[in-house]
């Protein structure tokens, strides 16, 4: 997952390399070219009119003296110059050559004695060593460019000269008689076309010079350009690797980067003999807040919780959010089971902490749920699956905990698509069953009604808690009906039971946020108490406190709508979702009920207490009626009744009960009575 990064194509490096190599290499060869082009062209013009001028001499001038020239052979070369015919001869040499540039005209005889030169001086020399002449003399017409420093023509001493110099063989019928060497002085052309050589050269070095800065602008930008595309190709590449990796709203790793993490951490572990942690988080009653207070407030939640929670944990160690409000933390290189006890009980205690969000102050807690390789488990999709589990062990069991794995847990990952199939069929198999669990005024020790509580029976996973399968019957748009269900059965049940002659007990019902926002909720409401016939003073209906502060118009027109018809308003769950209390004056409620979370321990926990106080001042102050909910403790009920807060419902009391079991506890008008006697008993016994 990791990112390689791809260097560039180095386009202006290779350029400037190519381009510094080419240049001079191109005005090189260019100018050699055009140099030896030009040098050829001189030589073989220079040559056609050397040998023009030698036949023209080997055409008069030997047929002439061909006999003296046999003769000066054998002659020293004063005598050769004495020679009468001499002066002759150099006067018709030096007329044929008058106005050409031939400077200097030699004759050789075929031992490579000069018989004749125009430089009087070196008649009668030998010239050996020379592979021109000899090549002449083997009959080959040769012809030489050289540069001389001095040479002598026409008795008149030359510098710095260039010079082309032919060797035409003269031949009579079968063999070489001999040479005759032409100098001419191209000095002049030959320094023309040096000077064309070296304009050339600048000019094609200038040419050159020009096209590649035309093309070094042309370069420089590609060159730009193809960086900026490659670093922007790179960036999209980490950007897409981000995203395909990471959660968008919070910046967590998501799922799949989890699960790549988890693999790697396993076989981390196995190497060093460590242990790795999965902590699968749960926020409790985000749902309410969400639906409630509109996603935007339930985004910032999550992003605040993702910041706490990154905070928890060492930077080594992976927080993922695996999809709405669960989380998910891989604990990496644990050395003992206590730094996993540490990093949940820190978990529990950040989440706790209020949220600030739009000037509201929130309140959530986290249910973790812990499975730790290689304890638990050997392969990821188990530990993952387990610490699921145990996560919905934890929120079942009163949430705002950790739980750890154990085998002894039921599996409660059941297919979420076939759990939702089985959700919809339960109603037509009668698969939903209510249980009422009591609440008691400590003033009389009378129940003074049951809150109706809803279970799933099923076939499959036998009595299913509705922590787990409401929020489905909410996803998948089932929540309306059963919700209608269930206001209609219990009606009809409160009805009947006064119909057999029981005293008349108030039922609870609880409303789901989905329930609440149909258009018909209200005219729901009113059927099911004409349909069962049900005094309305006898049904209350309990709203989540998250629920209850939309503060729109409509919902407290609905509110209203079913104060009514004749039926009490309760706030469930209250003290989690909201702070600012000012909202409960606008709305029309009667009763407030304290979440379990609050009074768990209040006797022990300064924060529970202090709330559980102000929640009971204010309630005073606005003569609203409280109920205490999940009072398990002596302890807890001591503290509520001394800040008068009589309403109780909770275990210490009763669990929730089947309807016969109600019908039992409700034949028996001294049931509770008898139990809040043996509950004071005890509470004295505890205190003294
Ligand atoms: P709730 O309305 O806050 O209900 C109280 C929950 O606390 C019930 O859990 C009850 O069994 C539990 N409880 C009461 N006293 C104690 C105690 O002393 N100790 C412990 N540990 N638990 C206690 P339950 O029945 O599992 O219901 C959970 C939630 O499901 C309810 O919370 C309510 O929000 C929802 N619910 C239940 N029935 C319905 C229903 O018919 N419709 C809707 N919309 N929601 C329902
Ligand atoms: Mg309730
Ligand atoms: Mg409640």
């Amino acid at each position: 997952m990791e990112i390689i990064k791809k260097q560039p194509f180095h386009l202006l490096r290779y350029f400037l390399i190519v381009s510094i190599v080419s240049i001079p290499v191109a005005s090189y060869v260019l100018g050699k070219v055009f140099r030896e082009n030009a040098i050829g062209n001189l030589v073989s013009l220079g040559e056609d009119k050397n040998i023009n001028i030698a036949r023209v001499v080997a055409n008069h001038v030997w047929p002439k003296y061909s006999k003296q020239f046999e003769l000066l052979g054998n002659m020293q070369a004063e005598q050769m110059r004495k020679q009468l015919f001499m002066s002759v001869l150099q006067k018709k040499v030096e007329q044929y050559i008058k106005q050409t540039s031939v400077i200097k005209l030699k004759i050789y005889n075929p031992e490579g004695k000069t018989l004749f030169s125009t430089a009087s001086d070196q008649i009668g020399i030998i010239k050996k060593q020379s592979k021109p002449l000899d090549d002449a003399i083997k009959g080959q017409t040769v012809t030489k460019l050289a540069f001389r420093d001095k040479i002598y023509a026409m008795d008149e001493l030359l510098t710095q000269r260039n010079i082309l110099s032919t060797y035409l063989p003269i031949s009579d019928t079968n063999s070489v008689i001999g040479v005759i060497e032409v100098y001419s002085d191209v000095t002049t052309l030959y320094e023309k076309i040096t000077s064309e050589h070296n304009a050339i050269v600048t000019g094609v070095i200038f040419v050159l010079l020009g096209l590649y800065a035309i093309i070094f602008i042309f370069v420089y930008r590609a060159d730009k350009t193809i960086r900026l595309q490659c670093v922007e190709k790179q960036h999209d590449e980490e950007k897409i690797k981000y995203i395909a990796y990471h959660d968008s709203l919070t910046g967590l790793a998501n799922r799949d980067l989890y699960r790549y993490k988890v693999e790697g951490a396993i076989e981390q572990a196995k190497r060093n003999e460590s242990l790795a942690a999965i902590l699968f988080i749960d926020l409790d009653r985000f749902k309410q807040i969400n639906d409630s207070l509109g996603h935007n407030v339930g985004d910032e939640l999550l992003k605040q919780v993702a910041s706490r929670l990154l905070e928890c944990v060492r930077t080594s160690d992976t927080v993922a959010r695996q999809g709405g409000d669960e989380f998910t933390i891989l604990l990496e290189g644990v050395k003992h089971v206590d730094e996993i006890v540490q990093v949940c009980k820190r978990i529990n205690a950040s989440i706790r902490q209020t949220y600030k969000i739009d000037g509201n102050e929130l309140f959530s807690s986290a249910s973790i749920g812990v499975t730790v390789y290689p304890f638990d488990d050997l392969k990821v999709d188990h530990l993952l699956k387990d610490a699921d589990t145990a996560m919905y062990e934890a929120k079942e069991s009163g949430r705002d905990k950790y739980i750890f794995f154990s085998t002894g847990m039921k599996r409660a990952n059941v297919d979420q698509i076939i759990l939702e199939q089985k959700l919809r069929k339960a109603l037509e198999e009668n698969e939903y069953i209510i249980n009422y669990q009591p609440i008691i005024d400590l003033r009389t020790g009378d129940m003074t009604g049951v809150e109706a509580l809803l279970r799933w029976d099923s076939q499959d996973y036998g009595v299913v808690s509705p922590v787990k399968f409401i929020p489905l019957l909410e996803e998948t748009g089932v929540m309306a009906i059963v919700g209608e269900w269930v206001m209609k059965a219990v009606c009809e049940k409160a009805k009947q039971w006064q119909d057999e002659g029981y005293d008349p007990v108030t039922v609870a019902i609880n409303i789901s946020i989905v329930q609440f926002r149909k258009m018909n909720f209200v005219k729901t409401v009113e059927e099911a108490l004409v349909q069962s016939e049900l005094e309305p003073q006898y049904l209350k209906l309990e709203l989540t406190e998250s629920l209850l502060m939309d503060q729109s118009d409509t919902c407290v027109k609905k509110l209203l709508a079913v104060r009514a018809l004749g039926v009490s308003i309760e706030a469930d769950d209250f003290g989690t979702g909201y702070s600012s209390l000012s909202y409960l004056k606008r709305l029309p409620i009667d009763i407030l009920k304290i979440d379990r979370s609050f009074i768990t321990d209040v006797h022990k926990s300064s924060d529970s207490a202090a709330i559980v106080t102000a929640i009971m001042a204010m309630a005073y102050s606005l003569k609203l009626d409280v109920i205490a909910e999940g009072v398990e403790q002596i302890e807890e009920l001591r503290f509520l009744s001394a800040l008068n807060c009589n309403l109780i419902q909770g275990y210490l009391f009763s669990k929730p009960l089947s309807e016969s079991d109600l019908k039992n506890v409700m034949s028996d008008p001294d049931y509770f009575r008898n139990k809040l006697l043996e509950i004071n008993e005890n509470n004295t016994a505890i205190a003294s």
